[in-house]
């Protein structure tokens, strides 16, 4: 997979996409991520990629010409599956869309800022537009992040075991079982016993009813998802 990140703001980009899991699947070349600053491609002469929303109001918007002349560049190279807009307003962002996503060979995610970008560019060049929440963050570049995480962690060979994606929450529609480790008894609190057992089908049980008394208890909409599915 190759993920190209368009940011006006590309400093935003470094530290969280070189360490732990992002860090070594980009070193094991699992990804490449490429972060392109948007500035570089204005053809202004202070490199402005932002000017006054037609119409008035507060804000400042993302100009097109920067965008396309980005975007449009790196199609030259190659093809691409997807140009990603992260925005609130959008669907957000699930497990199954993560899942989708990450199947997908090159794609471009593009980071908003401002009041956002000018619509032209979401009409003619964003293919997928995502939130990652009811809520508004100054960039698109966390969001990037978020997607990036959430994807890389699913490509083949990027996690082992140790770190299994499979049993994580939302995979099967429920929230995940509480997780425990050493010691048994820390401070006379002890784990359930069940665990302890060694008795595998015992505790595929446990993580099952826990799970769903998670899921009924925290998410009573994803809850209610997994029993009209049954
Ligand atoms: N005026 C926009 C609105 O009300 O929908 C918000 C713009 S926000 C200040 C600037 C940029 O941050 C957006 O263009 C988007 O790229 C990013 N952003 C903010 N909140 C986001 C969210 N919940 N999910 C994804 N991206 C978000």
């Amino acid at each position: 997979m190759r993920i190209d990140i368009i940011s006006a703001v590309p400093e935003l980009l470094t530290g969280p996409l070189d360490h732990s899991i992002v860090g070594r699947a980009r070193k094991a070349r699992k990804v490449d991520i490429v972060i392109h600053d948007l500035r570089q491609h204005s053809t202004d002469k202070h490199r402005k990629v932002d000017d006054y929303p037609f119409g008035g109001g507060a804000g400042l918007v993302m100009t097109p010409q920067p965008v396309f002349d980005c975007i449009e560049s790196l199609k030259r190279e190659r093809d691409y599956d997807a140009v990603i807009f992260p925005t609130p307003d959008a669907k957000v962002l699930d497990q199954q869309t993560v899942n989708k996503l990450s199947l997908l060979g090159n794609i471009i995610i593009l980071c908003g800022h401002y009041k956002g970008i000018d619509q032209r560019i979401r009409d003619e060049l964003v293919t997928v537009e995502i939130s990652i929440g009811d809520y508004v963050l100054s960039g698109g570049e966390l969001a990037a992040m978020v997607l990036v995480d959430s994807m890389v962690r699913l490509l083949p060979g990027v996690i082992g075991d140790a770190e299994s994606a499979l049993d994580d929450s939302f995979q099967d529609g429920l929230l995940s079982a509480p997780v425990y480790t050493r010691p048994a008894n820390f401070r006379g609190f002890s784990i359930p016993e069940v665990l302890a057992s060694g008795n595998h089908e015992r505790v595929r049980l446990w993580r099952e009813k826990k799970a769903l008394e998670s899921t009924r208890e925290k998410r009573p909409d994803l809850y209610q998802n997994f029993i009209n599915k049954k």
